[in-house]
């Protein structure tokens, strides 16, 4: 077969399992298994595939028409500027968080030697995504899950960051190492009992750990909120993402530890989703 017909056959096996990009999709994971990129696969439609690069294939449309997203099956995953290594240990990057990234880019234009913590690193797409943008800022990551840390270790060696950043294991209460002047943290905000009604793809195959906010969905974003007044500099930056429904708890929350507000922002679908506020 060459590589349109196992394209279209996949992207069939995908469409009946309701897969909505399955044209695409189909073409991202044939790409993958003859390690080219989509444009390789969509220039050479008439090259053959080996019985043995077909089998791999078929096996990968099989975990995706039961809901695997494609970013754990390729193990990448774009954001911000750059390709991040992604396994289904840490949250998928999505293009909503990007926010935090423009942000924190936005309010330290003029500065120089920064020091900046992320709680809950995951990827490392978000402080990654900065320090890659700003040679002379430096980073600490802390994440509860090891697993996390090694992915975000990865990333760093990747995007040639390893000397300006510093991960540790740690939970958010327990950490008490350094002063920042600016933090920022994409935390666990869904509500446990809302779990259960995410997308398929998200609900079956990304980490608990990275999504569960506890019964009102805050117990994280608390703790973040908390230890941040600790470790933040007077003056300095916080910025924080939340669920479509948390602004106005989220800033009482954010007010009673002494922080200013200085703008909340909407996602691409006009949800409120990132919040930036000063230590004062
Ligand atoms: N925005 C993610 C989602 O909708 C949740 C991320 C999080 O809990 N931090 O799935």
């Amino acid at each position: 077969m060459n590589i349109s017909s196992v394209i279209s056959n996949g992207s069939k096996i995908l469409k009946k399992n309701l897969i909505s990009s399955s044209q695409l999709d189909s073409e991202i994971l044939l790409a993958k298994i003859i390690n080219k990129d989509r444009k390789y696969v969509l220039l050479n439609s008439n090259n053959k595939i080996s019985k043995k690069d077909q089998n791999t294939f078929f096996k990968l449309i099989e975990r995706r028409s039961l809901g695997n997203p494609v970013a754990y099956l390729t193990n990448k995953k774009f954001f911000w500027n750059s390709e991040y290594f992604v396994t289904n240990d840490t949250l998928i990057p999505r293009p909503d968080t990007e926010l935090i990234v423009e942000n924190s880019l936005r309010i330290t234009k003029h500065k120089n030697k920064i020091n900046i913590l992320e709680i809950g690193v995951g990827s490392g797409c978000i402080i990654l995504s900065i320090l890659k943008e700003r040679k002379n800022f430096y980073g600490t990551g802390i994440d509860i899950s090891q697993k996390c840390l090694n992915i975000s270790k990865i990333n760093a060696l990747k995007l040639k960051i390893s000397s300006r950043i510093k991960f540790y294991k740690s939970d958010v209460d327990k950490f008490n190492l350094g002063k920042y002047d600016l933090i920022v943290s994409n935390p666990p905000y869904i509500k446990k009992f809302d779990l259960r009604y995410l997308e398929r793809d998200i609900a079956k195959f990304e980490p608990r750990l990275a999504l569960d906010g506890g019964l009102d969905g805050l117990s994280e974003i608390r703790k973040v909120i908390k230890k941040s007044s600790e470790l933040i500099k007077k003056n300095g930056k916080f910025i924080l993402e939340i669920g479509f429904d948390q602004k106005n708890k989220v800033i009482n929350l954010l007010n009673r530890e002494g922080f200013y507000i200085n703008s909340t922002q909407k996602d691409l679908a006009y949800n409120d989703r990132c919040i930036v506020s000063t230590k004062i």
